[in-house]
């Protein structure tokens, strides 16, 4: 067996971070910004109002009050888009909307829930306004020559919205990752026909792909391939070619029609191991075509602890992303973890739940690789070193499985 930390290592120096690309700001979500975004444009561009009221000279309405209004004479209306060509002097508002530029004189705006109106020209006013009130500077959100997103940052939705309002419509990103995702074994069957005696249902692929989405990659479904030689010879080169990198679950392990491992070394530059860990022990991995290829075991449990542990960080690498893992925080158990002592880290599926200030970490019941139902229900897995795990009350590290700094 292989300790966890080298074969992690193992991954990620072979999942180079993918060359930055121009992508539009609806398919940027998620990607990293290779590049120092620095905006050519301040924003808002012009002084505008930040209230639906009237624009006046502050001086004017100085004195304005509840029940003390001030009556100044209506030039006219200026609506958000139009430009400002009505000047605000003495005596005079002008009707502004929420947006509009600031007409040439004013230098406050009275919101129209302070208002009035006289007759059509007048309008009384019983604010009164501060220079400055309800006037969003030029600038006020973005100067401009100021950076607004630094390369290296994993684009959220608003940073999104920020790009495209210093009118960045195609940054250079390093895309997300497009993931192929693949089944191995002659007993999985995916097309909801009766099931003939040996076979079972093939789950392995929704749960991956969904997994892989979740975590911010573009995963594609590309079938099950059958324990063939001459299949997997076929399909994983291909999948290679076409994708950015490759899950497969299945064919990794000691069993006689384990191929996945043997074509895999035939083709790739591979790595086959046995990790120090439980479950996901058997694990290969190699990079065919320069295209990272992870071989994922075929346990449902199994692959998705492995996706978590071993696939995330090589993908997040692959994505340009500094945060390779998922995140892992300290809960407290809510029972015991039990575990027996065998040479290796347990990752014990569990629930966690928020109580009295802390995490608190159930076990989820069954604990087998197959028990992908009682897994269902887990949250995050609690790491437990060799030994014979945490009593009730006790610390334990969880990884959580669903990344809640994940967009
Ligand atoms: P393997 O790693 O190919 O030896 O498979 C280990 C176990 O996982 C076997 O019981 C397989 O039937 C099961 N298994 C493998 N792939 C899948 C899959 N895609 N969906 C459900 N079970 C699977
Ligand atoms: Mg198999």
């Amino acid at each position: 067996m292989i300790p966890f930390a080298e074969a992690r290592q193992f991954v990620l120096d072979r999942c180079e971070p993918l060359a930055p690309a121009e992508r539009s700001l609806n398919d940027a979500l998620g990607a990293v910004l290779a590049f120092d975004a620095v905006a050519a444009e301040a924003v808002p561009p012009f002084a505008n109002s930040g209230m639906d009221g009237y624009a006046v000279r502050a001086a004017d309405v100085a004195a304005a009050a509840e029940g003390r209004p001030v009556r100044l004479r209506v030039a006219g209306t200026i609506a958000a888009g139009a430009a400002p060509d009505i000047a605000v002097t003495p005596g005079v508002a002008v009707r502004i909307m929420t947006g509009a530029p600031i007409p040439p004189g004013a230098d406050a705006v009275v919101m129209v829930e302070r208002s009035e109106r006289v007759g059509d020209n007048e309008v009384d006013l019983t604010q009164a306004a501060p220079f400055g009130l309800h006037v969003r500077a030029a600038g006020d959100d973005v100067p401009a020559g100021t950076q607004v997103v630094a390369a290296g940052t994993r684009l959220h939705p608003a940073h999104l919205g920020v790009l495209a309002s210093v009118n960045i419509r195609r940054p250079m990103v390093v895309p997300r990752p497009r993931v192929g995702v693949i089944s191995t074994g002659d007993e999985l069957v995916d097309d909801g026909r009766a099931l003939a005696p040996g076979q079972i249902r093939e789950s392995n692929r929704p749960t991956l792909v969904a997994a892989l989405r979740s975590y911010g990659f573009d995963a594609v479904d590309l079938g099950t391939v059958a324990d063939d030689h001459h299949a997997l010879t076929q399909a994983l080169p291909a999948a290679a070619a076409a994708y950015d990198a490759v899950v497969t679950s299945g064919g990794v392990s000691m069993g006689d029609f384990d191929l996945v491992k043997v074509v895999l070394e035939e083709l790739a530059d591979m790595r086959w191991m046995q990790i120090d860990i439980r479950p996901a022990k058997p694990f290969a991995f190699g990079v065919l075509n320069g295209t990272p290829v992870f071989g994922l075991p075929g346990n449902p449990v199994s692959s998705l602890v492995s996706l978590s542990l071993l696939g995330v960080p090589g993908l997040r690498r692959r994505a340009g992303r500094a945060d390779l893992d998922l995140p892992q925080v300290t809960a407290r158990a809510g029972s015991g973890l039990g575990r027996r002592p065998d040479g290796r880290t347990a990752y014990l599926r569990v629930r966690c739940r928020w109580a009295d200030g802390g995490l608190v970490a159930e076990p989820v019941g069954q604990q087998g690789s197959h028990h992908l139902a009682a897994t269902a229900t887990a949250n995050a897995l609690a790491v437990l070193p060799d030994g014979d795990g945490v009593a009730e009350g006790g610390q334990v590290t969880v990884v959580l499985l669903h990344d809640p700094f994940v967009t």
